[in-house]
């Protein structure tokens, strides 16, 4: 037998790949999982009702362009369907945007600390990670952004509102911002969690794209539609961007179970945006409770809030775990809390209260 192991990318000795939010610890009473910033709500009826019929037919590959999904997508956001893209997920659609621009030397430019497959996804692109640092309120420092960028900039991902920061970019800073880009470098405006949104000055990016060709924005199903585990999400660009999304799309990658809920979904927006809206207020009692407990907290607009523990991170996570709350620890900036029902946030409320220790 040989003592040689298969080769691989020396890139991948670099990462751990992606770690997903921990699961509460199994112990007795009850736990909430406030780690992954899903929606805690079960799928609506009507949606559920489509799946059951889906089901019927996945003998059948899904249909690869997705046209029926790519209509709704371009009917409900008034842009043509040529200028969407699906993949499975926004993290799918971010890596086939990276697969796309990846070449060695070519540098991704990204806020740190922001979301974490932003890194991992860069490496496996073969590009270059750049990575520019939170101002001190925790929100994207733009200007040093744009003086990151080199003749080699390929990509920027703006992540609006910021995971795990909770923090927007508004629209005069950002105007000002892509005004600097050249126009051969993508700006990837990253709106995972845009229904959530209430600060008036932050701009909605499918108005920016239109009248700005190197502008791209993403959106999900997973979050404020609550299809995480389905996996779609989609990508408003201009041709050229969007056909190299198309391209670099893992054949059949959107599942036929995913394509007809994400149609249902957009159909029963009004209801589900009802949910986003006592989500939202569930946040703002989140925050001014903890505000009220001593804790720094910046502004939230997506659905969760942000405490900046810096090296206390780990512990307080540890201590809400042995709570039966799972949070997100990000040591060593801080930890993000998911907001889901009124009980599971009384819950983490309790948690944050037995930490005070760790102020
Ligand atoms: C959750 C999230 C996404 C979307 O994830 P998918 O489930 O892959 O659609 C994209 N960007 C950010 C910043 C997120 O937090």
């Amino acid at each position: 037998m040989s003592d040689q192991t298969p080769r691989f990318r020396r890139v991948l000795d670099q990462f751990a790949g992606y770690k997903p939010g921990k699961s509460p610890s199994a112990g007795t009473g009850k736990s909430y999982k406030l780690s992954s910033n899903e929606s805690p709500y079960e799928p609506l009826p009507s949606v559920q009702a489509i799946l059951a019929d889906a089901a019927a037919y996945i003998n059948r590959y899904p249909d690869n362009t997705a046209a029926e999904l790519t209509a709704a997508i371009a009917t409900r956001f008034d842009v043509p369907p040529e200028h969407v893209a699906v993949g499975c997920g926004s993290v799918g659609v971010a890596q086939q945007l990276l697969e796309a621009v990846g070449e060695p030397g070519a540098e991704v430019v990204f806020a740190w600390r922001s979301f974490e497959a932003y890194p991992y996804l860069t490496d496996l692109a073969g590009a270059t990670q750049v990575r520019v640092p939170l101002a001190e309120d925790f929100s994207h420092d733009l200007p040093a952004m744009a003086d990151a960028i080199t003749d080699r900039t390929r990509l920027i991902f703006i992540c609006n509102p910021n995971n795990p920061t909770g923090t927007v970019v508004r629209r005069a800073e950002l105007e000002d911002f892509l005004d600097r880009v050249p126009g051969d470098c993508l700006v990837v405006l990253d709106e995972a969690y845009v229904q959530y949104i209430r600060d008036r000055d932050v701009p909605d990016g499918i108005e920016l794209y239109r009248t700005r060709p190197n502008v791209a924005v993403l959106r999900t199903f997973s979050k404020a539609y609550g299809l995480a585990g389905l996996r779609v999400g989609f990508l408003v660009g201009h041709e050229p961007v969007a056909d190299a999304v198309r391209k670099t799309m893992l054949t059949f990658t959107v599942n036929s179970l995913a394509q007809a809920a994400a149609v249902a979904s957009l159909a029963a927006e009004t209801e589900l945006l009802e949910r986003v809206e006592t989500v939202v207020k569930e946040r703002d009692r989140v925050r001014n409770e903890l505000l009220s407990q001593g804790w720094t907290v910046p502004q939230a607009e997506a659905n969760f809030v942000w405490l900046p523990l810096g090296e206390r991170a780990d512990d307080f996570a540890e201590s809400c775990h042995l709570e039966g709350v799972s949070v997100r620890p990000f040591a060593p900036d801080g930890v993000r809390v998911t907001i889901a029902d009124p009980e599971a946030n009384d819950a983490f409320l309790a948690a944050a209260a037995t930490c005070r220790h760790l102020m």
